[in-house]
């Protein structure tokens, strides 16, 4: 066993969908000291491990933050208010409020020394002005100046990605920061208002299967145009941007670019079934298109997110449908999505 995996790892956001997926890994990877650190109560995560520190604290305050950080070697930082285009339009100042978590999580790992952060940033942070069109325009790292990122969200993301720089500048901090392009699968955030499209979409068809109304409402005119990168994909990626020399904001995405209808088609053909498409055009979209540019990714880790769209949705498919009969079934131990494995 390497040094390394005997040193504490502290994930934050653990109780959510990457967080709780990287919690496993690490985990399966040999780390066996890890703190999973999330403000939900313990019920309410997502995912939950055994031997793993899971400490249920609000990282808006910095005494919390303190608690969390107390001992680290490495701090992967995913805690945020965040959820799909429906959530951050509407919740602006609740997302910008996460620069509080960031904030307080920088300072805390300076105050104990811990050498090394992760911050996740995302695709938002990209200037609107080059998401017009609906060709998924690929966008570079260099894209996201001069600044016109996402309202809220992306603005957030913006600023703590600089702080994060900063902080490694004047502190010596080591940090790492990869924008993450709409991340998908399985224990992730499917319904309630925060679930991204992937997951909205299964849910939507399966409700349409279901119930035998063969119907589906989809935001805007579908011709938008995005790409979504496999759970697995985002864990190596993380991997990889952490272990590297990379300082900058890289992105972690997908570049296989598919229309919100092409999206739709994909998850019908897994269930099996076609639906009649009525298009909300007063719904929450986002930009027209966006597409993970990986030139810049390929040339320094000679790697790229790569799981075909097809084979994550199949598991994503099918790992909601499971969680939607069991919601019907009043079943509350999966509803809750709650997971104590001892893997
Ligand atoms: P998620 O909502 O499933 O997980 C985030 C977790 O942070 C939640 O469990 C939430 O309870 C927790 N949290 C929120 N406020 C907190 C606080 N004050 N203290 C402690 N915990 C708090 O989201 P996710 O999809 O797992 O995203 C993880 C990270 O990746 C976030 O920073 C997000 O902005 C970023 N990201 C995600 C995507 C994506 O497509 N999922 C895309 C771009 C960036």
């Amino acid at each position: 066993m390497s040094e390394d995996k005997r040193k504490l790892v502290v994930v934050t956001g653990a109780g959510g969908f990457i967080g709780g997926h990287l919690v496993s890994s690490l985990r399966a990877r040999g780390f066996h000291s890890i703190r999973a650190v999330d403000i939900k109560p313990l019920a309410d995560w997502y995912q939950r491990f055994d031997n793993v520190e899971n400490l249920s604290l609000d990282l808006n305050r910095r005494e919390n933050c303190d608690i969390a950080a107390a001992g680290a070697h490495t701090i992967y930082n995913l805690a945020a208010n965040m959820g799909g285009m429906g959530f951050i339009e509407n919740h602006k100042a609740l997302c910008m409020l996460s620069v509080l978590i960031n904030t307080h999580m920088l300072q805390a790992a300076v105050l104990q020394k811990v050498p090394r952060f992760f911050y996740s940033s995302s695709a938002c942070v990209y200037n609107g002005d080059k998401q017009q069109t609906f060709e998924a325009p690929s966008l570079k790292e260099e894209d996201a100046y001069p600044a016109m990122p996402e309202d809220g969200y992306g603005w957030e993301k913006l600023f703590s990605e600089r702080m994060c720089r900063h902080f490694r500048e004047d502190f010596g901090l080591r940090t790492r920061m990869a924008r993450f392009h709409n991340v998908y699968g399985p224990w992730g955030t499917w319904y309630g208002g925060r679930e991204k499209a992937p997951a909205a979409i299964c849910r939507k068809v399966i409700e349409a299967k279901i119930s035998g109304k063969h119907e589906i409402e989809i935001w805007g005119s579908g011709e938008q145009t995005r790409s979504f990168m496999f759970i697995d994909d985002c864990l190596r990626g993380i991997d990889l941007i952490m272990e590297s020399d990379i300082v900058d904001a890289i992105n972690l995405g997908s570049s296989e670019a598919v229309t919100i209808n092409q999206l739709v088609d994909i998850t019908e053909q897994i269930a099996g079934i076609k639906l009649k498409r009525r298009y909300n055009l007063d719904a929450p979209k986002g930009v027209n298109g966006r597409n993970s540019d990986n030139t810049l990714i390929q040339k320094l880790l000679h790697w790229q997110p790569d799981t075909p769209l097809r084979v994550g949705m199949e598991k994503t498919y099918h790992w909601i449908y499971d969680q939607f009969l069991a919601r019907e079934r009043g079943d509350a131990g999966v509803v809750r999505e709650v997971f104590v494995a001892s893997n």
